[in-house]
């Protein structure tokens, strides 16, 4: 029996794992992290359980194509409860409120009736969210692996797609907004993703909640990894965590030996696969040389390609809120974090996820800051001095809750601190990339959004991360990992 050696326990490297079973080989999953996941995780705090992923899991709805990868892995099934919130999002400022409603009538209703100056802008925007819901990624094959026939049958499944991308996949999140004339629309449109984003990927994210296809999997992220690994294991997988993989060592003739652990022993395999961030790829465990040209070119114009990050702050409270019914961003007074100066922030409760998120009588909320590649530069050299690292980190939590504290003043003293964190902690934690959690975010000016998983001279190494196609993210991770296994098929002169 052939073995896979893969080198991340993240969603892609699960997913991998999952499929490589199902295909007879033999694999062995390699996690430096105590817990699988990733960027797919939570953790305790004081009695709390801090969620830190999933918002929404594209592919809830059952029968559809992606869903059935999900089922698959082990992470849905019809015992797991999707919870499908009411609303995506709110927005307030200045007494006035709106909300991008699961109901898209609703949601026109409202916005209409805020400002009917907006009434083309509005009518459009809903019209494109309708057609976007028809919107799929390619969950059989790699795009790179399609023939002509195969990439025209999967561009005409998707509908009226091409319209929307027509619309909206030419300007960014930014300059939607600066089409609607009410401010309240604009600062709605402006604040949900970073304003570089293409508008497109705002007008899919929308309708991936309003097609009832993004719902959350109870009891959140963690549980959903450990779900996955669970399936790993039954299938025969074994798994290796706090188990730093530090090198891939290279033998003869284009081919990988086997990897060398941060502990010095060697594992030997026929195939890698690496499930990593492809950044930590290339520079640590094997050359830049080997980074595709393409990749590379997308890394060193950090301008128009860029990645994000976010610092977060979470909060224990006494009493369940009430009151904040899902994420709310509102007017604050001024806030510093990292380079940023904002007088937003958002504030998300995580009463609906479960039971078991906060002890009877709490719950869990979260304040979310996005973070950009300077920002990261900024916490890298704070965090060169542990103590100012701590202190900043501290001084930010007590300025959010003052702030909370104001907009939700029968919650004074009601607040404890649980658990701050920065882009340094996704650098530390998953080795991510300038602290993204996400991929390279597709702007007007990119020129390449999707990365080939094979690597030009080492004829057993692949890889499978969600870093392969833009914007990253759960499907990406998990359709990219079962990618991964297909090109070893290929590569063995398999079918299946
Ligand atoms: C706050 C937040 C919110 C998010 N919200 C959503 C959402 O709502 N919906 C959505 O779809 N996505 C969301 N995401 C993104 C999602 O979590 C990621 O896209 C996805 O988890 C990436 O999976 P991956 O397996 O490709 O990479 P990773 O999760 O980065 O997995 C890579 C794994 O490799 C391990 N590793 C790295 N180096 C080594 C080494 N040397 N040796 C051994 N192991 C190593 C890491 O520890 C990690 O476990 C969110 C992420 C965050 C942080």
């Amino acid at each position: 029996m052939k073995k896979i050696i893969i080198i991340g326990g993240g969603i892609a490297g699960l997913s991998a794992g999952i499929y490589a079973q199902q295909a007879g080989f033999e694999t062995e999953i390699y996690e430096k992290n105590s817990v699988v996941g990733g960027q797919c995780t939570g953790w305790d705090r004081k009695g709390y359980h801090i969620d830190n992923c999933l918002h929404w899991l594209t592919g809830t709805k059952k029968n559809t194509d992606l869903y059935k990868i999900w089922e698959n892995v082990g992470a849905l099934s019809n015992d797991v409860t999707i919870l499908q919130p009411d609303s995506f999002y709110s927005i307030e400022r200045e007494g006035e409120k709106i909300t991008l409603w699961k109901d898209l009538e609703r949601t026109e209703n409202e916005m209409l009736a805020l400002s009917p100056e907006d009434k083309k802008e509005i009518k459009k925007f809903i019209a494109n969210t309708r057609m976007a819901e028809s919107m799929k990624m390619p969950t059989e094959k790699a795009m790179d692996m399609m023939n002509i026939f195969e990439i025209l049958q999967f561009g005409m499944s998707m509908g009226d797609m091409g319209k929307v991308v027509k619309e909206y996949g030419r300007i960014n999140v930014g300059e939607l907004s600066e089409r609607f004339k009410h401010p309240l629309l604009k600062a709605m449109i402006e604040t949900f993703m970073a304003k570089e984003y293409l508008a497109y990927s705002l007008i899919v994210s929308y309708a991936t909640f309003t097609s009832g296809n993004g719902g959350i999997p109870e009891g959140g992220s963690r549980a959903m990894a450990l779900r996955m690994q669970k399936r790993f294991e039954a299938l025969g997988g074994e798994v290796f965590t706090d188990t730093n993989v530090a090198k891939i060592k290279i033998g003869e003739s284009q081919l990988a030996a086997g990897i060398e652990l941060a502990d010095g022993r060697l594992v030997t395999g026929d195939y890698i696969i690496c499930a990593c961030d492809t950044d930590f790829t290339f520079q640590q465990l094997l050359n830049v040389s080997y980074m595709d040209k393409k990749l590379k070119a997308v890394y060193d114009d950090r301008k128009n390609n860029p990645v994000i990050s976010s610092f977060h702050v979470a909060f224990g409270v006494d009493g369940k809120l009430e009151e904040l019914t899902e994420t709310l961003l509102f007017e604050c007074e001024s806030l510093e974090i990292g380079t940023q100066t904002t007088n937003r922030m958002s504030l998300k409760n995580y009463a609906t996820y479960g039971p078991n998120m906060a002890p009877p009588g709490k719950t869990v909320i979260q304040s979310q800051f996005i973070q950009y590649e300077q920002d990261y530069d900024y916490w890298k050299a704070l965090a060169q001095d542990k103590t100012k690292y701590e202190t900043k980190k501290m001084a930010i939590a007590k300025a959010v809750r003052q702030r909370i504290e104001t907009k939700f003043p029968a919650y004074q003293g009601k607040l404890e601190i649980l658990d701050t964190w920065t882009p340094m902690t996704y650098h530390r934690y998953c080795n991510a990339y300038h602290g993204a959690y996400m991929s390279f975010i597709s702007t007007v000016s990119s020129q390449t959004t999707m990365f080939s998983g094979n690597i030009k001279g080492l004829d057993n190494v692949v890889l499978g991360s969600q870093w392969q196609m833009n914007p990253g993210g759960l499907p990406t991770a998990v359709i990219m990992g079962k990618f991964a296994v297909q090109r070893i098929l290929k590569k063995d002169k398999r079918k299946r």
